[in-house]
């Protein structure tokens, strides 16, 4: 069994251990053309650019990351992301939390410039553009499309916001948070 390499060669398919996704730089045009899988548990605790809206960092997301080629004949290079699991937003109404589930499949069509590809165009044909580089972030990819997937209010269908009665007291919100938490 071979533990050190940083991935296992299975033919032309390379699968990166799971712990390594999130710090994995990849050569985009290679990795599409070669039609290289990686796949892996993200940590939610490793998504610094959500931690404001959730309520715990607890879990994690399995994501999986296809090199390939455009559906159509015009041979485009394109990684697929598939992001599935469970984030607990906070609440914008009650503070409290809020399952939000996550199932994402996106197509990322690597292009030399974002700039030739009017973001119209993109949204009708089902996919983003996003520019090709031989060192390409896979953390900050998925990063992304969480970010992007995130209400811009979450909200549940039905809650109260916290009562006068928690909040005249002490006017502070994080005060707010430490009653409903006692609560
Ligand atoms: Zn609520």
């Amino acid at each position: 069994m071979i533990t050190s390499a940083p991935f296992l060669a299975t033919g032309r398919v390379r699968v990166a251990p799971k712990q390594m996704l999130m710090q994995m730089v990849i050569d985009g045009p290679e990795f599409a053309r070669r039609m290289n899988r990686a796949q892996g548990l993200v940590a939610i605790t490793d998504l610094a650019r959500i931690r404001e809206y959730l309520t715990t960092e607890d879990g994690s997301l399995d994501c999986k990351l296809q090199g390939g080629f455009s559906e159509d004949d015009s041979g485009h290079l394109e990684l697929r992301l598939s992001i599935a699991g469970e984030l607990q937003l906070k609440c914008q109404r009650c503070l409290q939390a809020m399952r939000f589930p996550l199932d994402l499949e996106k197509r990322l069509r690597l292009v030399m410039s974002v700039r030739d590809w009017p973001e119209e165009d993109v949204e009708d044909e089902g996919f983003d553009a996003i520019e090709a580089s031989r060192e390409m972030a896979v953390g900050a990819l998925i990063e992304d499309e969480v970010v992007l997937a995130l209400p811009i209010s979450p909200r549940h269908e039905n809650c109260d916001f916290p009562t006068m009665k928690d909040t005249k007291q002490d006017a502070s919100p994080f005060a707010v948070l430490r009653k409903l938490k006692i609560d």
